[in-house]
Order: structure tokens, then C-alpha cells, then sequence
């Protein structure tokens, strides 16, 4: 009698922990276009952190750890909004059309090696990261790919994450996969995937196509039904494969 109470407390407790990890996951799951598109106000966690709580505790504890190791990370960018996003794409847009005397198409081609298109980018989610090794000194701009490979400034900072990111959820999103299309290789930008990847998830069943068809910004005349279908297939969709 003892046995099968206990087999039915068994039972009973694994049907609760079901049931609230369908919950959690439904919970997570609830994301809408203004939100995807940094049209939201979101409740960011973190002085100098700026992160969805979850994301924002994750990386708590890996900056523990990494410290530990020797290693100081510092978020150089995290939330960013639609707005602010506009900015860097108008901004950039004007200076290769006006100042570098490229064809629109040319500059936007340009801006999207390394920029997105105002209510595309995983910065909008409060997910993810560009970060860097605040105990190294080093000259000029710090996201440079060649300053995370060996000899440069942020090689132990990369060579960390390789080892450990993932054992806090976050991975690599533009990877130095020979074949990878889109964005260009950016060893210092991580998301966290137990939110992002449902997120994407969503974002990528809606009519992104329409949504974007829809924007009115400086050079968005020249967003073409092909220019961004390509866009989504390669910035969008071409990254790292763990967080499809
Ligand atoms: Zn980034």
C-alpha cells in the first residue's frame, strides 16, 4: 500500500511539473509585433545590462563566472528600439548616398553587412548582446573582428564563450561559417537562446515581407518585395543554426 501511494505521489508530482513547464513555456511564448519590432516598451533589467529579467539573470551569472576566469564582461550594446535602429540606418544611409556617392541600393547593401533594417534587429528583443573585455586597453573602435582572434585584446574573452557561453544559454548568432550568408561574422554578439529562439520562432510566422512593405524611412522607397525577401532568407534566417 506504502509502494503505490508513493507511485501515485510520483506520478502526481510529474504531472505538476509538466503542466507548469507548458505553462512557463506558453508564458515565454506570448510575443507581438511591437515587441519583436522594438515598438514596445519592454521592463529591462540591469544598470549598464538592459535585458529581459531571464536573459538579464543568465548573464549575471555568466559575468560571475567569466570573472572568476579573469575575464571582465562588458555589454557595449543590448535593447535597442525601432527608433534608434532608424537612426543608425538614415544616418548611415545618408553618408554613403551623400557623402560617398554610392547608388541607394549600393549604401543599403553596404549598411546591411553589418547594420539591420529598422525593425529587424535581435537587439530589439532584449535578448541579446554585442559585448566586449573591459580589462583590456585597446585603440579605435572596439567591435573589430580581428581584436577577438588570436593576439588581439578580446582572444581570452572569445575563447571563454567558446568554452562556457552556452552553459548560460547564449550562443554565437553571425558565425564565421564559411557558407553563412547575411550579417558579416561578429565574434561579439550572443543571444540568449531559451528566449530568443522562441522569439524568432514567432517573428518569422508573421509577414515580415508586409511589416517591412509598410515602414516609411529615408531610402525605404528602395526596399524592394526581392531586395527583402532575400534580406530575411540571409540576414535573418542564415545564422547560427542552434538558434533557428
Ligand atoms: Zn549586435
Amino acid at each position: 500500500m506504502l509502494r503505490r501511494s508513493f507511485i501515485l505521489k510520483i506520478n502526481l508530482i510529474i504531472i505538476l511539473v509538466l503542466t507548469m513547464q507548458t505553462t512557463a513555456w506558453s508564458q515565454t511564448a506570448e510575443f507581438d509585433i511591437p515587441e519583436l519590432m522594438g515598438k514596445a516598451e519592454l521592463e529591462l533589467y540591469g544598470e549598464g545590462i538592459n535585458l529581459r529579467k531571464e536573459a538579464h539573470d543568465a548573464f549575471v551569472e555568466m559575468k560571475k563566472a567569466a570573472y572568476q576566469d579573469g575575464i571582465s564582461i562588458e555589454i557595449v550594446s543590448s535593447y535597442r528600439s525601432f527608433d534608434r535602429q532608424l537612426a543608425i540606418f538614415e544616418r548611415k544611409y545618408l553618408q554613403y548616398t551623400e557623402d560617398d556617392g554610392m547608388e541607394p541600393l549600393q549604401a543599403i547593401d553596404k549598411i546591411i553587412e553589418y547594420s539591420t533594417i529598422p525593425g529587424t534587429s535581435r537587439h530589439h528583443w532584449g535578448t541579446d548582446i554585442d559585448i566586449i573585455d573591459s580589462s583590456k586597453k585597446t585603440e579605435g573602435d572596439v567591435l573589430v573582428p580581428s581584436k577577438f582572434e588570436e593576439g588581439g585584446p578580446y582572444a581570452d574573452l572569445k575563447a571563454w564563450m567558446d568554452e562556457h557561453a552556452r552553459e548560460y544559454g547564449f550562443y554565437l548568432v553571425y558565425t564565421n561559417e564559411p557558407k553563412r550568408r547575411g550579417f558579416k561574422y561578429e565574434p561579439w554578439h550572443y543571444s540568449y537562446a531559451p528566449l530568443s529562439v522562441p522569439m524568432l520562432e514567432i517573428f518569422r510566422k508573421k509577414n515580415i515581407l508586409q511589416l517591412l512593405v509598410e515602414e516609411d524611412f529615408i531610402g525605404s522607397e528602395f526596399l524592394t518585395t526581392g531586395f527583402i525577401k532575400t534580406y530575411i532568407r540571409d540576414n535573418i534566417l542564415d545564422i547560427n543554426r542552434v538558434l533557428l
